[in-house]
């Protein structure tokens, strides 16, 4: 028998895809014990912050939904941030998890008590909550990074990063600057390039770009997905599939098996771009999957216009009114965009967070983040993370991995609950074994042939990606095995 809710509290850290995911879980599986602590004033983490023009995902939206909420209203392909928001907030309201909501309440400290088997988590409210599963759902891509450029808070026009982006500031006609080329950037440089006076777009590194195919899904379709859902998992699982067929040709370090997508990236280039000087500037010189592959069907065409400049020339300094690059030419900006990406939040405990027997997860983690399948930390017990470290896919949709880690953290809950056990605690060895796997496989990606990404940490180990398929990686997770974990009762 489970015991009563109040015996068994939950925190469910973060209100993103995973919290709320995790949320859902716990609800249809009849645990309504949890509390959701968001730091931000509402749900909804990377579909809440990033509202720069063009946001949108870039996995097909039907992939990139849960597997258990499916949205047949999706009104095209790949949708825009605002209806992915939409989304959440309709997740919130039809699973009743407002109720559970504690928003602008970020939590600062963690803390585990060994003798009653419960954590501490102390509020930016300064209050304390006493929970016996920390669910640990904070994100990886969250807090701007921001370049180490020199001069760069000497700027006087208006300057804002894409995850920040200022609604209020209106760039009709004026000389922008964007810094950074990555997923960001192929999506904001076309969105405002048309109402710009003068878009200059600086670039460390050509991407490999592939198209997007992007289309709106017409009524008939989404009346189809309504009526007769089973045609939408059909639809889900054949993109999922379609993903993992080419997952090898992103993962490996395997360059003839790069020629195809390659080529097909070229190619795309190359209809996209007619004249060679530029077309050569945006040509790639790294594997094909090395940093993450970007989609669009609209960037690269963004450079034909009159009105876009790519330099290409390394930025000396940010000066109050606009670039100077290395060969010394001056670029006057009247706004600066920086899409330069996120401080890995992966490779670091989003706070202070102490184990058994006074352990720092920061401490524990300062080579490399490391987790028994990227969900438990061993010296942690009771703690599970959702996109925790080497789940991320470099070809699929995250939430096909964040799915699996939801499923094996709520049967975890379940043998708590059900055998009344303290706490479970993944056994070191068992971790260790995990990760010297991971690790051997990842010097044969090719993350490790040779670019610089967001996916390494400064020392070059990558603690961000899983290194083969997203259903290997799901088939590996499905079941809880309690023999693995040290429990205690
Ligand atoms: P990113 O991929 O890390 O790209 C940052 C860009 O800024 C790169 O082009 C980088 O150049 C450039 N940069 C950074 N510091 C610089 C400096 N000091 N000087 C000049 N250039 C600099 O960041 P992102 O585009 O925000 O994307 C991050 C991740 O977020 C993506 O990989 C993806 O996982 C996710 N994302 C997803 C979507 C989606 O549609 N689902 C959309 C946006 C982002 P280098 O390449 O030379 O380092």
């Amino acid at each position: 028998m489970q015991p009563q809710a109040t015996d068994f509290p939950i925190a469910i850290i973060g209100a993103g895809f995973g919290g709320i995911g995790m949320a859902i879980r716990l609800k249809q599986a009849g645990i309504h014990s949890f509390t959701m602590f968001e730091r931000a004033g509402e749900i909804g983490g990377t579909w809440r912050d990033n509202v720069y023009p063009g946001a949108a995902c870039d996995v097909p939206s039907h992939v990139y939904s849960f597997s258990f909420e499916q949205n047949p209203g999706w009104s095209r392909g790949f949708a825009e941030s605002g209806e992915i928001q939409d989304y959440l907030l309709r997740c919130v309201e039809k699973h009743g998890l407002r109720e559970h909501l504690r928003l602008d309440t970020a939590i600062v400290d963690a803390r585990f008590d060994e003798a009653t088997g419960r954590w501490t988590l102390t509020t930016s409210r300064d209050e304390t909550f006493s929970a016996r599963v920390v669910i640990s759902a904070v994100g990886g891509l969250v807090d701007p990074a921001y370049p180490d450029i020199k001069g760069l808070q000497t700027f006087q026009g208006e300057l804002f990063h894409t995850a920040r982006w200022d609604r209020s500031c209106d760039l009709a006609g004026k000389r922008v600057g964007v810094i950074g080329t990555g997923a960001s950037a192929v999506q904001v440089v076309p969105s405002i390039a048309p109402e710009v006076g003068r878009l200059t777009v600086f670039q460390r590194t050509a991407a490999w770009v592939m198209p997007k195919r992007d289309r709106r899904i017409s009524e008939r379709t989404k009346r189809l997905f309504a009526r007769f859902p089973f045609v939408q998992r059909l639809v889900r699982w054949g993109l999922f599939a379609l993903s993992e067929a080419m997952g090898p040709m992103v993962i490996l370090d395997a360059p003839r098996l790069k020629r195809l997508p390659e080529r097909a990236s070229l190619r795309h280039l190359e209809k996209c771009v007619r004249d060679p000087e530029l077309r050569r500037k945006l040509t790639p010189h790294f594997q094909f999957g090395c940093k993450r592959i970007l989609i669009s069907d609209d960037y690269w065409p963004a450079f034909e216009r009159p009105n876009v400049e790519l330099v290409t020339e390394p930025i000396a300094e940010i000066r109050a009114d606009g670039i100077e690059t290395k060969d010394g030419a001056f670029h006057p900006l009247d706004a600066l965009v920086l899409a330069t990406g996120f401080a890995l939040g992966l490779a670091t405990a989003p706070f202070p967070v102490t184990g058994r027997g006074g352990r720092s997860l920061a401490e524990t983690w300062k080579r490399g983040a490391v987790a028994y399948k990227g969900v438990t930390v061993s010296g942690f017990p009771n703690w599970f993370m959702l996109m925790g470290p080497n789940t991320g896919p470099g070809h699929t949709s995250v939430l096909v991995y964040t799915e699996s880690q939801i499923g094996y953290a709520l049967q975890a809950i379940r043998k708590l609950m059900g055998e009344g056990l303290r706490f479970v605690d993944v056994r070191q060895p068992v971790q260790d074994r995990y990760n010297a796997g991971l690790q051997r496989r990842m010097k044969y990606t090719s993350w490790a042939s040779g670019c610089n990404s967001w996916y390494l940490d400064p020392d070059g180990g990558n603690h961000a990606l899983f290194p083969g398929f997203a259903s290997e990686y799901c088939l590996r997770i499905r079941r809880f095995e309690p023999r693995e974990y040290e429990i205690a009762r």
